[in-house]
């Protein structure tokens, strides 16, 4: 198969005017201009006239099992209150259309890979029949007593039958936050040596739990029956919490990192961790501004993510980005692109995904953006680009024509 359009974007620092994309079988056998390009696969060839080929986006971040169940959530200040909602939204009548309509949602938006947690155990077996690329993070929890041994006994039972990875789909864990899960957890998870993805630093109240034991999260807690009582707080911050577990390494992934102190930042650029920043479901929540800026100037590799349809208004990463270049003007275009490629996929521990080269996964998606002056890829950003066609290993997984392979 060969796609051709007025430009490809192999990279964000990249134009090749009349372009195309030759694919066999999963992967990408050639990128150049349309005319020598031509031959180098078999038919068919999509023309995809005035678009821009880029790599396809990488939601590093999203709870695809929330998908059907979002519309009942409220959208309240205080973010315990929040989560007090989403417990019990989950089950099994609900995971499995709410699995499919997301990946559906997120294939029209733009995105051929998701970070996904699974927060019942139940998300792997339905996104393994899905044709988009996923890393799927086990949720694991238990903060103290009976409620961390479960949560203890719940990673062990995972661990002994993971599922088996397969070309699209990459198994991994998500202990869940510093207030919701315990050290020990933190550390097997660790120790398992698969990608761990954990939510920390998101607000306010986490500091305060971490460095004093008190706040918003020791009520939450007892609400559920879990006691504080023998819990030492670490004294604290977050991110000096998960340093001390272990946590911070090339293969975790930290989701949020809303407030972080400059100590934080050195550690964090230490460690080779990334960070995935939610930018919508943070305006949601009403959180201060985001120190994504500090942490490129710093070297650390940022991704992007929508979160769950229960803190955002879609699932698109084309809608995210494009609110993204409208709230941090001062992020370049390129790197804004890279936030949801090559940087998604290192996040995610992915080889091969993220640019469109020779022996890359075939993983690409033809953005429509409007014909004016301004450089290519600014466009690309622009509240009226849209999504046409989206291909996950070599397969045209949505196609707003409809001309699905
Ligand atoms: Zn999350």
């Amino acid at each position: 198969m060969i796609l051709r359009a007025k430009y490809v974007m192999p990279d964000s620092r990249t134009i090749i005017e009349n372009g195309a994309v030759a694919i066999q079988g999963a992967e990408i056998v050639d990128v150049g201009p349309y005319p020598m390009i031509r031959h180098s696969a078999a038919p068919p060839i999509h023309d995809l006239g005035e678009a821009i080929l880029t790599p396809g986006l990488v939601n590093a971040h999203t709870h695809l099992d929330l998908t059907s169940s979002a519309d009942s959530v409220q959208r309240v200040p205080k973010f315990t209150d929040w989560v007090f909602q989403i417990v019990g939204k989950r089950n099994p009548s609900t995971i499995e259309p709410s699995i499919r309509e997301g990946v559906q949602q997120s294939l029209a938006g733009g995105v051929t890979t998701v970070g996904d947690i699974d927060g019942t155990g139940g998300s792997v077996q339905v996104l393994r029949g899905t044709p988009i690329r996923k890393v799927v993070f086990f949720e694991v929890l238990g903060f103290s007593g009976e409620h961390a041994a479960a949560g203890l006994a719940r990673l062990t039972a995972y661990l002994d039958s993971a599922p088996v990875p397969d070309s699209l789909l990459t198994p991994a864990l998500s202990p869940h936050a510093p207030y919701s899960t315990s050290a020990d957890i933190y550390r097997q998870c660790v120790a398992s040596g698969l990608s761990v993805c954990t939510h920390i630093a998101e607000t306010k109240e986490e500091l305060e739990f971490l460095s004093d034991g008190t706040g918003a999260f020791v009520d939450y807690l007892e609400a559920f029956g879990i006691s504080t009582a023998g819990w030492h707080p670490p004294q604290a911050t977050p991110m000096q919490y998960m340093e001390t577990l272990g946590v911070l390494d090339k293969n975790s992934l930290l989701a949020h990192c809303n407030y972080l102190t400059d100590a934080d930042v050195t550690i964090l650029a230490k460690s080779g961790a990334s960070v995935v920043f939610c930018p919508r479901s943070h305006h949601y929540f009403y959180h201060t501004d985001h120190p994504i800026l500090q942490l490129v100037e710093r070297g650390i590799n940022v991704a992007i993510g929508t979160d769950s349809l229960a803190s955002n208004w879609s699932l698109s990463l084309l809608d995210e980005l494009k609110f993204l270049a409208h709230i941090q003007p001062s992020i370049r275009p390129e790197m804004l692109l890279d936030l949801v490629t090559c940087n998604g996929a290192t996040a995610l521990g992915l080889e091969r995904v993220g640019r469109l080269d020779k022996g890359w996964q075939a993983d690409i998606i033809a953005v429509q953006v409007p014909n004016d002056g301004r450089p290519i890829i600014e466009r690309i950003f622009d509240s009226t680009s849209e999504n046409l066609l989206t291909v996950v290993g070599g397969k045209i997984c949505y196609s707003s024509s409809h001309e699905e392979e």
